[in-house]
């Protein structure tokens, strides 16, 4: 049974009362049919664009793409997007259908539907308009194309993808046809827009489980450099490492960086941009690849290697893009002013356990957020070693809740109290700083004002 949301029950009644036919269609149908609650609710209707604009009045309506006949109705603070009952041509540029022509009929839009679970309207005078047998397939647990696959995938490739992302979200199976039909027509992915990739497989890694949905022959068109068919072993596992990683939207980069993982940090950040990712997620996503990866690729071969963690990130005046905190420092010396190496034996908790230093460390250079996904995606390569990266996890949220000092910033002193103590403007003044959060962060020097000042003249003076 499906219970419509008010604002799109009171919509369809108002559309209803001014002659036109009008139903909650698609993702909505689905997913109340599955006991979910919809995220939003679409609408299809008989009303023309101009139609729906003149009955709700152009204060409520945003005309979002009317040429393909739609328009957002808002409705007690929610948006509804309406759209006319319609069929589609192919989609020759890959982004838009080349014609769209108004029809009369609800049968005749959802025939023009992706999926047969996708492909359902509903009204509560009509019930269920089920033309594809979207109801049993949703029993079935099954995403069929609605039609003749074959033909669908040509006229919009992205379909595909959708296939896979449909099947993931909920763990259904694929109809062995469309399935024959999806890998086949995979190629002609590549005239499908980045963009429209990028965002279906954001989706797909959203899933509960994606590992067994990323189907090779698909793979290899939308990201070729992972050779999926060329190395199987190697691209199931990276399919394991994925599944691994627990499915939540924050973690959605994690995932990718899992995926991308052979690339390396440069290579990921190559593949980021061709899929025309947002810089924030590209940013995310190589840190994570960074930090993860490298020869060492944890902190606990870091650990085993025995000196990577115990030093400081860096003394200079910026960090270097490719020096990790996690993953192998380089050869190249560090600058050391005041670190001493971290003896084994203290206890984690202690301000210069390997723990402690290593989550500030982190903190030091990236949020909270981003050590969340750092230590997801490590545990997911290393399974054997999710004991020490929960525990890393939890170390840097205890830090984070008591706002421990891990940055210059959050140092008792600042720039200017230096000075005023006759610490000499300039970079030496940066290094005396670093030196500064150096002491505090290994526990030598205590964040207070006059310790930090006194260390300071020691290091001035030095
Ligand atoms: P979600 O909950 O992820 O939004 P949804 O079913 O609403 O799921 P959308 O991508 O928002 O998915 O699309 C809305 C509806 O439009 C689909 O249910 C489907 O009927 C139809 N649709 C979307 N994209 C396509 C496409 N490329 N080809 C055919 N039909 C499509
Ligand atoms: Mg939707």
């Amino acid at each position: 049974t499906i219970k419509l949301d008010p604002g799109a029950a009171l919509l369809l009644d108002a559309l209803h009362g001014a002659g036109h036919a009008a139903y909650a269609v698609g993702g909505c149908v689905r997913d109340s049919l599955l006991g979910l609650d919809p995220h939003d609710w679409d609408l299809c209707t008989s009303a023309r664009p101009e139609q729906v604009m003149a009955l709700f009045g152009e204060e409520k309506c945003i005309p979002t793409g009317l040429q393909h006949g739609t328009v957002t109705v808002k409705q007690g603070g929610r948006l509804y997007e309406t759209t006319t009952f319609r069929t589609e041509g192919a989609y020759s540029d890959g982004r838009h259908p080349d014609a769209v022509c108004f029809v009369p009929e609800v049968r005749e839009d959802l025939a023009r539907r992706d999926f047969t679970i996708n492909a359902m309207a509903y009204s509560a005078e009509e019930g269920l308009i089920d033309p594809f047998g979207g109801r049993d397939d949703l029993a079935a647990h099954r995403v069929r194309a609605v039609g003749e696959p074959e033909r669908r995938f040509e006229e919009d490739a992205l379909r595909i993808l959708r296939l896979y992302r449909f099947a993931a979200r909920f763990g259904f199976a694929i109809d062995p046809a469309t399935g024959v039909a999806a890998r086949a027509l995979g190629p002609h992915l590549d005239c499908v827009s980045a963009e429209r990739i990028q965002e279906e497989l954001l989706k797909l890694l959203a899933a509960p489980r994606p590992g067994s949905y990323l189907e090779p022959a698909v793979l290899a068109v939308i990201l070729p450099e992972l050779e999926p068919e060329k190395q199987p072993e190697r691209f199931a596992e990276l399919c394991r490492t994925i599944d691994r990683i627990e499915p939540t939207v924050e973690n959605v980069p994690a995932r990718l960086a899992a995926l991308l993982c052979p690339l390396g940090e440069a290579g990921a950040r190559k593949a980021l941009r061709k899929l025309k990712c947002s810089n924030a997620l590209t940013d995310e996503v190589t840190a994570l690849e960074r930090e993860a990866g490298g020869g060492a690729g944890s902190f606990l071969l870091g650990h085993e290697s025995g000196h990577s963690i115990a030093r400081p990130i860096a003394c200079g005046n910026r960090v270097p893009p490719q020096r990790t905190v996690l993953g192998e420092t380089p050869d190249t010396p560090v600058q050391t002013p005041c670190v001493t190496p971290v003896s084994e034996e203290e206890a984690p908790g202690t301000p210069g356990s390997d723990q402690t230093l290593m989550a500030k460390r982190l903190l030091g250079r990236y949020e909270l957020p981003t050590i969340q996904r750092l230590t997801a995606l490590c545990s997911a390569r290393h399974p054997e070693q999710t004991g020490a990266f929960a525990a890393l996890r939890a170390e840097a949220e205890r830090l984070t809740a008591e706002n421990a000092c891990c940055r210059v910033s959050q140092l008792a002193v600042n720039g200017r109290d230096l000075m005023a103590a006759g610490v000499r403007p300039g970079p030496g003044l940066r290094q005396v700083l670093n030196a500064l959060l150096e002491a505090v962060i290994t526990g030598q020097t205590p964040n207070e004002k006059d310790a930090l000042l006194a260390a300071a003249a020691q290091f001035s003076a030095s």
